[in-house]
């Protein structure tokens, strides 16, 4: 399967599907509290979807049963949304996509509870911050794996952390999954060319531990090996025709979080 590079008019249809994950993904941020189960959340989040004109891209995915994925503590992806309840302390990353006009959006984000630990938190934000160095590092003319350096040098640098090898980002378009896969390690300039047209999904995913993961006997989760909590984050982003960046995913496009890296996002899609 070959890379699909879009056109501005391609991009701002996914800008819409964008806006749609990054407003549900907010809702649940709002809503999740001690006491809520997961499957609570994800009626939310399909609820708002649909009700928006979206499709939840992961329910019925491979089988998939839930519009988002919900992971606590140890499991860092892929958790089955259901009769679990979160308790105070939790660390809960949900994952969520939608369709929106045929073109999709993908990103997650990792909820600390109050009483927070200051280890999970610093967790959580190393986790962002590296998934917002990977896009500012990303340039026209340059190489794939300059996002994936960014990533592993930045959170590296922040501590002892388990960088999950076996699951990355990807390519976004048409399909949730696409090619290129994004890995989050890595030395730069390697893969293919940065271009505008490109529309990747960036998504980080670290243990306070160990980067080894087994797969749970529900198939889907996936636990840290040894117990350590977990924390993902993500956004769907394009390069465009000015040679700048677009974070489809954050309701702001990204300006805040780039302009603090010195990056300046697009103003194609405004
Ligand atoms: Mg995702
Ligand atoms: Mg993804």
């Amino acid at each position: 399967m070959a890379i699909q590079y879009k056109t501005t008019e391609e991009i701002a249809l996914m800008r819409k599907a964008g806006i749609l994950v990054g407003q549900t993904l907010e809702l649940i941020h709002k809503n999740i509290k001690p006491g809520i189960t997961t499957g609570a959340l994800d009626a939310l989040a399909e609820e708002n979807i649909r009700s928006s004109g979206g499709i939840p891209s992961f329910k019925g995915y491979h089988g998939f049963t839930g519009s988002i994925c919900a992971s606590i503590n140890e499991e860092v992806v892929h958790g089955i949304p259901g009769d679990r309840v979160i308790r105070e302390g939790d660390v809960v990353s949900i994952d969520c996509g939608a369709i929106v006009d045929g073109w999709h959006g993908d990103a997650a984000l990792t909820i600390v509870l109050d009483p927070i630990d200051p280890d999970d938190l610093k967790l959580s934000q190393v986790c962002e911050e590296s998934l917002w160095r990977g896009i500012a590092a990303a340039r026209v003319g340059g190489r794939l794996t300059d996002i994936s350096h960014e990533i592993e040098k930045y959170i590296n640098s922040q501590g002892k952390y388990g960088i999950l090898r076996e699951y990355g980002g990807h390519g976004i378009g048409t399909e949730m999954h696409m090619e290129p896969h994004v890995l989050n390690y890595g030395k730069k300039g390697f893969g293919p060319e940065l271009v505008a047209g490109m529309t990747l999904a960036i998504e980080p995913m670290i243990t306070r531990g160990t980067e080894r993961m087994k797969v749970m006997p529900d198939k889907w989760t996936v636990s840290a090996m040894d117990g350590s909590r977990g924390a993902h984050w993500e956004h769907t982003f394009a390069i465009l025709d000015d040679e700048k960046v677009f974070v489809l995913t954050a309701l702001d496009g990204g300006k805040e979080r780039l302009s603090a890296l010195g990056v300046e996002i697009s103003t194609l899609l405004n």
